[in-house]
């Protein structure tokens, strides 16, 4: 069977018209995924008896001829900071090795009562924290378009997992770009939803003012039938909005004529490569053919929004991740003789060197003085940033830009150097902080063969245009299928 050939649409139509069987689709993922991953690197973790039991049930409901649910078979691939009642969750730390989740994230229970089947948990950086896995506690992701760099992160693993047929489709999770670096580096689609759109319940945090849940998929199309099953108001999230779901898979479907994209100056400048620029200036002339009205403009405070970032999402991460300390999840100090002692050994020996400088980061930006001059600063200029945005979306409908500065770089390459690695995000952060829709879609390959991205960015709780005029550049230029 071609696995590659499969799209979240075309399986479930596939399997609705009992054409395709949902156990032997599993097992032939399975078997890929035993063949291709040794050399990939994208699951932790696999559920297979669970995934073959929740086959099966959907396979004898087909074969009793019962109306099948929306995604009914549809393999798909949860990074492992999401939590699902039974199975390991790690977060891509040792600290949580072997921590078996007692509940199920809101998003995993809305895909499996859809009827998807979860394949297994992926790899990514160690509590999302990072940009290229390299940071996952257990072993890197290697990029399926090139198995010498990274496939981006910290969703890196579902990333890759969805490029390599490893599953039909992903859930990540983006806190300062981690759905759509990795996706841009992969050849895949990624979606970043609105802050509050989809539910974080049994999310593990990060930085809870950033974090996001969202699909990487192969198409447009997947990544909008996925979020309109995972979207909406949960009463275990208060931080969930209560804002109708849009049939998005209806709304993708309409023209871009007319609609206006704003490009802002200074997504264009120094450390911006120049393939990644030249790929996305075509894809906005072919935005342009398309009826869209391009539209310069400026968003004056973007030198300002990695800094911004990495105040404000280690500052949270210190507060989060205070309650992994040996008593209630996962690792325990043996060695300890106080608790004391026992809290900071078994902190010191669970978590890896990238979380530990963030702990420190963050506890040092909230610090009494440093407090006004470093979190205070960065929430003033976070506001900014949200207000650069309000600006700009009342001259145009949606925002393009570069995805990432450069295609995927080489593992090892910035290990050493963690600020060219925060350097990364560049593109990306700015919209978790001011918490508006974004999504990437591959436009384009560069000479040495790998993946560039576009990156368009909405309105609050526009995620619709934002599919829309990416599902009408996949069209005008064939990427989709
Ligand atoms: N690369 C960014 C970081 O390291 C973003 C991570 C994310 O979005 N989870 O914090």
């Amino acid at each position: 069977m071609d696995l590659s050939a499969l799209t979240v649409e075309s399986t479930r139509t596939a399997v609705a018209e009992r054409v395709l069987n949902p156990v032997a689709l599993a097992e032939e993922f399975y078997k890929k995924i035993e063949a291709d991953d040794p050399q990939i690197g994208a699951y932790l973790t696999l559920c297979k008896d669970r995934a073959m039991k929740k086959a099966a049930a959907v396979q004898a409901a087909a074969d009793k001829g019962d109306a099948l649910p929306p995604l009914a078979g549809v393999p798909v691939a949860i990074k492992d900071v999401m939590t699902i009642a039974g199975v390991q969750a790690t977060a891509g730390s040792k600290i949580l090795k072997g921590w078996i989740a007692p509940y199920t994230a809101t998003v995993v229970q809305r895909l499996e009562d859809a009827g998807a089947i979860v394949l297994g948990k992926t790899n990514c950086d160690e509590f999302a924290m990072g940009s290229s896995n390299e940071n996952s506690g257990y072993f890197p992701v290697h990029n399926p378009r090139d198995l010498s760099r990274v496939p981006g992160g910290s969703s890196g693993g579902s990333a890759a997992a969805v490029a390599a047929n490893l599953c039909v489709a992903a859930l990540g999770s983006d806190t300062g770009g981690s759905i759509r670096q990795p996706a841009a580096f992969c050849g895949v689609v990624g979606l970043l939803p609105t802050y509050g759109r989809v539910s974080r319940y049994g999310l593990i945090a990060f930085a809870s003012s950033l974090d996001h849940i969202g699909p990487i998929t192969k198409t447009v199309k997947d990544a909008a039938i996925l979020l309109r099953y995972i979207a909406g108001r949960d009463k275990c999230d208060s931080t969930s909005a209560d804002v109708p779901v849009t049939d998005y898979e209806a709304e993708i479907g309409k023209p871009a004529k007319g609609l206006r994209l704003g490009v802002p100056k200074e997504y264009f400048g120094e450390g911006l490569d120049t393939e990644v620029s030249t790929a996305v200036e075509t894809a906005i002339q072919k935005l342009a053919q398309a009826g869209c009205e391009i539209v310069p403009i400026s968003l004056p405070h973007t030198e300002y929004a990695v800094p911004t970032y990495y105040i404000i999402a280690t500052a949270e991460a210190s507060a989060n991740l205070a309650r992994f300390d040996g008593v209630r999840y996962g690792h325990r100090s043996s060695s300890a003789h106080t608790l004391s002692e026992m809290y900071r050994r078994s902190r010191d020996e669970g978590f890896g060197a990238e979380v530990k400088r963030r702990i420190m980061l963050g506890t040092y930006a909230l610090s009494a003085g440093y407090y006004d001059a470093y979190y205070r600063k960065a929430q003033q200029v976070r506001t900014l940033l949200t207000r650069d945005f309000e600006n700009a979306f009342q001259q145009v409908d949606a925002i393009v830009t570069p995805t990432t500065p450069t295609p995927a770089f080489k593992l090892g390459e910035k290990v050493d150097d963690p600020v060219s690695m925060y350097l990364a995000d560049i593109y990306t952060v700015t919209a978790d902080l001011v918490g508006v829709p974004g999504i990437s879609v591959p436009c384009g390959i560069s000479k040495e063969g790998l993946p560039i991205g576009l990156q368009i960015l909405g309105g609050h709780f526009d995620e619709a245009t934002v599919l829309r005029i990416a599902h009408v550049y996949e069209h005008e230029t064939g990427t989709g299928r």
